[in-house]
């Protein structure tokens, strides 16, 4: 058999980056997008896949990245995150707009520039990258939760729609995972990203990693429909056990 290629966005940082590295240990060739080109070089040679410079946001950018591709098994929409915690009183056009061009319409650019690729492929699975904010809310999230929860309804629907097709459609939701999503989210302020996980365990990034991977590698037949992973240190995303003085 030839080898599985994947495309993995978001491959820069965090999950992503532990996303690309665990499907290369798996055997794929894998794509890893996102925009600072640099990053993914340097992870490219690591673990002998492809660098490509991608903004999900931008249609020229997700069409370049599907012109130059000559097979694809797997897409892992993973590229997104939050922007501030603002009530929604106080909420900001720009940021909840960027949010939006991410998480929802980004993940829709990619599965549909790549779903003609992945049925061609004759198993094609697609594994999206949601959040536990996709069926939780909390005080201050409306921008980050009212778009995860949009993308879990694309995720639901986009398995309807495909029943029949041999593509496989998969949400992953985690809580709490420690990678630069705390740190975009607070514009950089590192005292303020750092508080995100104080007295608590998190998840890392290849904690996530490791269920995509498991995800993928099912036979054919089998289509995980989503896995919820949480730290232990987290009910919900309101309910957290945090140590004193951790
Ligand atoms: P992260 O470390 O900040 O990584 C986010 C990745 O998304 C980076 O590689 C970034 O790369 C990429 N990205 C952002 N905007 C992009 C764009 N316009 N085009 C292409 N790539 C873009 O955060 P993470 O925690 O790994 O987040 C990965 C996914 O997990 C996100 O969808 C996030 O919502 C979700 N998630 C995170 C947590 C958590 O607690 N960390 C929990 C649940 C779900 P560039 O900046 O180089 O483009």
């Amino acid at each position: 058999m030839s080898e599985r290629v994947a495309v993995v966005t978001g491959a820069s940082a965090g999950i992503g980056a532990a996303t690309a590295r665990g499907l290369a240990a798996a055997g794929y060739r894998v794509i890893a997008a996102a925009r600072r080109l640099e990053r993914l070089e340097a992870l490219a040679a690591e673990i002998g896949g492809e660098p490509c410079r991608l903004d999900v946001t931008d249609p020229a950018s997700v069409a370049e990245l599907t012109a130059g591709l000559d097979r694809l098994d797997l897409l892992v929409n993973n590229a997104g995150g939050a922007l501030g915690l603002d009530p929604v009183e106080q909420s900001d056009d720009e940021r909840w707009r960027v949010m939006w061009e991410t998480n929802v319409l980004g993940l829709m650019r990619m599965t549909r520039a790549l779903l003609p690729a992945l049925r061609a492929a004759g198993n094609g699975h697609v594994i999206n990258v949601g959040s536990v904010s996709g069926f939780e809310i909390y005080t201050g999230g409306a921008g980050y939760t009212s778009v995860k929860h949009a993308a879990r309804a694309v995720t639901q629907t986009l398995r309807l729609e495909l029943l029949g097709e041999p593509i496989r459609i998969t949400e992953i939701n985690p809580g709490l995972v420690a990678t630069e999503f705390a740190l975009v989210r607070f514009g950089g302020d590192e005292e303020r990203a750092a508080a995100t996980y104080r007295g608590m365990t998190p998840l890392t990034g290849d904690d996530v990693a490791e269920c995509i991977v498991w995800a993928a590698g099912r036979p054919p037949h089998v289509n995980i429909d989503e896995i919820v992973v949480r730290p232990r240190d987290q009910a919900s995303v309101a309910h957290i056990h945090r140590r004193p003085g951790g």
